[in-house]
């Protein structure tokens, strides 16, 4: 059987990461390089030159004294954890295939549940909004799915009950493969969400492929070519070619998140969608996901608590 190529692929090692990552300077100084990339420039007078505080993520104005952090107005703010805590979170959370619980990451980061918990929702939320800057390109295989639900309620699929109904899209290249994809909890499967959605997260110049159901046909109110598949439903469905990736895809997500989290509540959901997808789209990038997290956290804001709680974006 020849060798998964992306299993395979070599990751960052626990060594490499403390070579990289291992100290609050380290850290610092990465979080610099991608926060003022261009140098840095005071944010009072616009001068460039600075001294930096010992001991505190500080640094100070040489001309008019204003001290600036580094983390503040970013998702680091509001913490007093050192930064080597948030990167080797930022690592367990990339480097592991199906993901971390909150309470496994609490051990390897000796914080609390809470606070590990935290973290993790933080940095789920910057893995979404840097998905939500990707336009799905190519063929998008489009399909109806369900997360959690009774579990012996008798129903499966479209009609069950207490099930959280969302989107499963891959995009495939001219080959066939999966090059992105995006996992969207939604209200309903109506037409109207399906055209917002398809607008805001579908390059213009894809073509859509779904099986027959109804709401799908909306894509084409949004401007997109669109090919609908009669499947004639039920696990049939699943062995058709055009729907490949999305059913494998989808069985993988599945499998992965019971695996891990057990139970996801349905306001949370989007952000474990997120997470997983951010991983899968960045499957041939592994060594290099530590730090473009790390950036996107650094440039993200902060998130205050209620908003934490809420999850409210769903798409
Ligand atoms: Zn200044």
């Amino acid at each position: 059987m020849p060798k998964n190529k992306i299993q395979f692929q070599k990751g960052m090692s626990l060594l490499d990461f403390n070579k990289a990552y291992g100290t609050n300077e380290q850290c610092a100084a990465i979080l610099f390089r991608f926060r003022w990339p261009n140098g840095f420039v005071c944010q009072k007078c616009g001068h460039g030159r600075f001294s930096k505080l010992k001991s505190r993520n500080l640094y100070q104005c040489c001309q008019c004294r204003y001290q600036a952090s580094l983390i503040s107005g970013t998702i680091f703010s509001s913490t007093n954890l050192p930064l080597t805590t948030w990167f080797l979170a930022i690592y367990l959370i990339t480097q592991s295939k199906d993901g971390i619980s909150s309470l496994n990451l609490a051990r390897f980061l000796g914080v609390s549940a809470n606070t590990a918990l935290r973290i993790k929702h933080k940095l789920q939320q910057v893995m979404k909004q840097s998905d939500d800057q990707l336009s799905l390109p190519g063929i998008v295989q489009l399909d109806d799915a369900y997360w959690g639900g009774k579990k012996h309620d008798g129903k499966r699929g479209r009609g069950a009950t207490d099930k959280i109904p969302f989107l499963a899209a891959v995009s495939t290249n001219i080959q066939g493969h999966p090059v992105y994809m995006r996992l969207s909890r939604i209200k309903s499967f109506s037409s109207s969400e399906i055209e917002l959605w398809s607008q805001k997260h579908i390059r213009t110049d894809s073509i859509v492929v779904s099986d027959g159901l109804a709401c799908f046909n909306a894509v084409k109110h949004a401007g997109f070519l669109h090919e609908s598949v009669i499947t004639g439903g039920g696990y049939e469905s699943v062995k058709i070619p055009v729907f490949k990736w999305v059913n494998t895809i989808l069985g993988n997500v599945k499998r992965s998140l019971h695996g891990t989290y057990h139970a996801i509540s349905q306001k949370h959901a989007p952000r474990y969608f997120a997470e997983f997808c951010y991983r899968f789209n960045r499957r041939f990038r592994l060594g290099s996901m530590v730090s473009s997290l790390a950036c996107a956290a650094i440039n993200s804001k902060p998130i205050p608590q209620h908003q934490l709680k809420l999850a409210e974006e769903w798409w």
